[in-house]
């Protein structure tokens, strides 16, 4: 069942007369309810900008966001404030988005507050409730950011986007800022609260390796274009797309029973979403690229049962 369908969305950013970034440029696709969705690339792709655009931080420039079949974007009033609230964003850093000067509890009731859920004791016994939920503790709430580890400042993270019970979390790259050793932890307890919560998550990240795991579907993004999408499985064991294919051959492969890739390095940088190459985006670093690959756009096709790509190699 699907909650949410992204319709040939972009986002533009204009930095000069005539001269824009296409950080977001023609995307589609759907997230089903109850789903993890992991969404990788390498930084700027576009990924980050995705996800703030679908939960409404900026407006599109082109397209559409369907939340239960209704666009978010034309939105007005009660039907504004409900999907706001069911709609939530855990970010990167959490140093940089829990304000130093604030006290936890009140970071944690930011949302409660902004909506007028609750208040006096009862606003008091929700945020006790949710340090503990994240696996704090009630005496936590008086203290101030500073106080508490990186991994601990995304539980707080974590903490402030439960508070309004929202039902799809849109988590931005929610542990590369952490310490490895932590990071298992914090996957684990999203997990767990998806499952109690009911939640649906959009989970970014810069590596394949990182929502693996975690991913019922997998889109992955190439300089503002979404270049294959599939389920797990499927993208680790077939993967279609020759930018797929390099970031997977990337990987290294810890267990000595899976086939090591043979790798692909990929020639230099991604070119710039201010201009990016004609045709396939992909094709100035694609060791198949074709003549074709420059001259036209290649389709979002699904090539297979709910395995999508765009590439002139699956043309027919
Ligand atoms: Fe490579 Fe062409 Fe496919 Fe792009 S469309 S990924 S350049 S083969
Ligand atoms: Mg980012």
């Amino acid at each position: 069942e699907r909650l949410l369908e992204v319709k040939n969305l972009k986002k533009h950013f204009q930095i000069a007369k005539n001269v824009s970034v296409k950080s977001v440029d023609d995307i589609s696709f759907e997230i089903r309810r109850g789903e993890t969705f992991g969404l990788v690339g390498e930084s700027g792709s576009g990924k980050s900008t995705l996800g703030k655009t679908i939960v409404g931080l900026q407006h599109s420039t082109a397209g559409e966001i369907l939340y239960n079949d209704q666009n978010v974007e034309k939105l007005s009033g009660k039907d504004k404030k409900r999907v706001n609230r069911e709609m939530q964003i855990i970010f990167q850093d959490p140093q940089a988005s829990l304000n130093p000067r604030m006290r936890v509890g009140d970071i944690i009731a930011e949302g409660i507050d902004a909506h007028k859920l609750l208040k006096g004791q009862a606003r008091k016994d929700r945020i006790y409730e949710l340090l503990e939920k994240v696996g704090l503790r009630a005496e936590h709430a008086k203290r101030f950011p500073h106080e508490f580890s990186g991994g601990q400042r995304q539980r707080i993270g974590i903490a402030r986007a439960l508070a309004v019970e929202p039902k799809f979390i849109v988590a931005d790259e929610p542990i590369s800022a952490l310490d490895v050793s932590i990071q298992a932890q914090v996957i684990n307890l999203m997990e767990d609260l998806k499952e109690q919560e009911d939640l649906t998550y959009l989970f970014i990240a810069h590596d394949l390796g990182m929502v693996k795991h975690i991913s019922d579907r997998i889109g992955v993004m190439y300089l503002g274009m979404m270049m294959e999408l599939s389920n797990s499985h499927d993208l680790f064991e077939e993967p279609l797309h020759p930018y797929t294919q390099a970031l997977l051959s990337a990987i290294p492969v810890a267990d000595p029973t899976v086939v090591k890739r043979e790798r692909i390095v990929l020639a230099g940088d991604p070119p710039s979403p201010v201009n990016p190459p004609s045709g396939c985006r992909f094709r100035t670093r694609c060791p198949f690229a074709m003549d074709i690959c420059a001259e036209k756009v290649p389709e979002w096709r699904e090539v297979r049962e709910d395995h999508w790509t765009a590439c002139h190699l699956y043309n027919n």
